[in-house]
């Protein structure tokens, strides 16, 4: 659709060169919500799609040389996260291929779409941040002028629609540990139908050497919530009594209820397939 209140678009090739910015200014990624649906209060759209950041690369942790990570730069298309030539014993990244099939209702959104896109839109029922929650990734955000800060995955979204980017702020990547690619994750969806948005979102990333379980629950509530379990897991998994506090979203689609119940049954289904309970 056409924006009939923007009447300023730039295409810097570096990011100091956006020296302006103010109210109506917007970044703008791969485009696909932004043109969905009518913006009135963007004046100026601001194109991250020259600075050259759609990377898929490993590097090592500024902090520990020793740490290996997995850097996804913010415009990177989500189908690229499918179609990159993982190595095998990356088993994580099935946890990606889940959560894009789960946007599989729009094939042109898909490879469109970025995965920094989808993380700063911050919709309840966004699909990759829960999956970037279960697998410990932190968010390099930079500022204009190109200094960067680093937020966890679980502390980035703060609500629906809502993140802890400032004015003028842009995620510039995500940073995962490479170790963490050879979790065990099962990505699970429930909607009352495949094209509708989700009613309940469960990831799950088990390393089966440590016994340590991370579930992220979403689309059920506002923002990932992420949960932590360890040890003997078959005996002490006690994920039904850490859903007491849980929030759930209660609205027209759903009430609260119905969702901690639909919940449940996907952390059942998720530990099944890992083979931590039958
Ligand atoms: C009909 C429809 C249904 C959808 N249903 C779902 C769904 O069920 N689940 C789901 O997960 N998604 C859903 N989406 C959202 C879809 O996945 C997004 O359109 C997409 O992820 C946004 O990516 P984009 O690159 O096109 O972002 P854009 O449309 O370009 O931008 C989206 C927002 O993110 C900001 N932004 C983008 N990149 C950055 C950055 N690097 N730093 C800071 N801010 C940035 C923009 O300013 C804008 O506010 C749906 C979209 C449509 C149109």
């Amino acid at each position: 659709m056409d924006l009939h209140s923007v009447d300023n678009y730039l295409l810097p090739t570096d990011i100091n060169k956006v020296t302006d910015w103010g109210e109506g200014w917007s970044w703008l990624a791969g485009g696909t919500w932004l043109f969905s649906e009518p913006q009135p209060d963007i004046k100026t759209l601001v194109d991250i799609q020259a600075l050259g950041w759609d990377e898929i690369e490993f590097i090592n942790s500024s902090h520990s040389q020793q740490e290996e990570l997995l850097a996804i730069g913010a415009t990177c298309p989500l189908i690229k996260l499918i179609e990159y030539p993982w190595l095998s014993e990356y088993i994580a990244v099935e946890g990606f291929r889940g959560a894009i099939n789960a946007l599989s209702a729009s094939l042109k959104v898909v490879n469109v779409a970025t995965v920094g896109g989808n993380i700063c839109l911050a919709l309840s029922v966004g699909t990759v941040a829960p999956i970037m929650v279960a697998l410990n990734a932190s968010y390099e955000i930079w500022n204009r002028q190109g200094k960067s800060r680093v937020v966890r995955a679980k502390d980035f979204q703060i609500g629906s629609r809502q993140t802890v980017l400032q004015s003028g702020e842009l995620l510039r990547r995500v940073l995962i540990p490479v170790e963490n690619l050879k979790w065990q994750v099962d990505y699970k969806r429930f909607g009352i139908a495949a094209s509708d948005p989700a009613l309940a979102i469960i990831v799950s990333a088990y390393n089966s050497v440590s016994k340590k379980l991370r579930l992220v629950l979403a689309a059920s509530v506002n923002t990932p919530i992420l949960l932590k379990f360890e040890g003997d897991l078959e005996r002490n998994l006690n994920y039904i009594s850490s859903l007491k506090n849980v929030d759930f979203i209660e609205d027209e689609r759903a009430s609260a209820v119905y969702r901690r119940e639909i919940t449940q049954v996907l952390i059942k289904q998720c530990l099944k397939e890992l083979g931590v309970r039958s």
